[in-house]
């Protein structure tokens, strides 16, 4: 349920709406915007007496939320949430250019590239030290040691590290990274999400191969509900009958979210397709679309990558990227 407030309502009377509702053992979620505060009433609303709280004279109006997300929900938060991360800022017209190798593979390699992306545009850096990989004789990453590798390249570059956490466990090594990342095979992976919830760190959500719109929403909700509000939502292809690329951009989900969501939405164009000469086409379409911002797989050597080479821009193709994802941006 959400109570739309009047405009200039005094303060000590909504903090007295706002106990009583408390009081009925519901959460209240207050998001106070430019023109309007709105409370987004959380639990079992059912005994709630709607016409009761709408004949206050500081209510505007009172109504019902249908869906089963609620703190992720637009209708909770009319205006755009804006994730923060140091100095850069995702989302409410924020756009973030994320940039990186697929793995963290060695000091030279992740220092190198982070030096070419941040002087081609991006403003956080990507690369994976726990890798979530098909097979388990694959390269699995440089796991702590790749956490270490990321943060030389913060210290050489000032670019705010993005990577991803497979396990509870692992959460102290994260404590001094900059964004974690939940990858598509953990998005339903509730016991995680709820942790991480617990965190004030900025969560990278990433859909599941297989999920729905609102399969991603009620998993933003789950951290949300634990308390951090710091989601992003990431688009990064779904599976479906495509034969030639390895997922589907699905360029629609960015408007679909953006109207149910108040949450960043930024796109995976390297997963989605799998093939590093689509992603130029798929990062233009979808930042047509709206997207908050782009992550993109970068390698200085793609033949030799030990992670998704074949999906893989080499730095001066990325800077090209970045300079038309700029040009097209200008004219939204
Ligand atoms: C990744 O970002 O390297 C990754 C494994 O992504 P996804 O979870 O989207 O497959
Ligand atoms: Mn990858």
């Amino acid at each position: 349920m959400i109570v739309v407030m009047k405009q200039n309502v005094n303060e000590d009377r909504q903090n007295q709406l706002i106990d009583w509702l408390k009081g009925m053992g519901l959460g209240v979620h207050v998001s106070s915007g430019e023109y309007q505060t709105v409370l987004g009433l959380i639990g079992d609303t059912s005994k709630v007496d709607m016409d009761l709280i709408a004949s206050l004279d500081i209510v505007e109006s009172v109504k019902r939320v249908t869906e089963t997300f609620k703190c992720c929900n637009r209708k909770f938060h009319p205006e755009d949430t804006v994730v923060s991360v140091g100095d850069v800022k995702i989302g409410g017209g924020n756009f973030a250019m994320i940039a990186g190798p697929c793995s963290v593979e060695s000091e030279d390699q992740i220092v190198g590239i982070a030096k070419a992306v941040k002087a081609a545009g991006a403003v956080l850096l990507r690369g994976g030290a726990f890798k979530p990989r098909t097979s388990p004789y694959d390269f699995q990453g440089l796991k702590a040691t790749g956490l270490e590798l990321l943060k030389i390249a913060r210290a050489e570059t000032g670019l705010p590290i993005v990577t991803e956490i497979m396990s509870i466990a692992d959460l102290p090594l994260f404590d001094d990274v900059d964004v974690l990342q939940v990858g598509a095979r953990n998005m339903q992976n509730f016991d995680l999400l709820r942790e991480l919830g617990r965190t004030n760190k900025p969560i990278l959500l990433k859909r599941g191969l297989a999920n729905t719109l609102k399969e991603l929403l009620m998993s933003a909700e789950y951290i949300m509900a634990s308390g951090n509000e710091q989601v992003i939502l990431c688009e990064r292809g779904i599976r479906t009958f495509s034969d030639y690329t390895r997922n589907t951009l699905d360029v629609s989900a960015v408007p679909m979210l953006h109207e149910l969501s108040h949450l960043p939405v930024i796109v995976d164009p390297s997963h989605a397709t799998g093939i590093a000469r689509l992603v130029p086409p798929m990062a233009m379409a979808a930042t047509a679309a709206g997207a908050d911002g782009l992550i993109i797989e970068v390698h200085n050597d793609p033949m030799h990558a030990l992670c998704d080479g074949a999906q893989s821009l080499k730095p001066d193709e990325f800077e090209k990227l970045a300079a038309k994802v700029n040009q097209l941006r200008g004219i939204l």
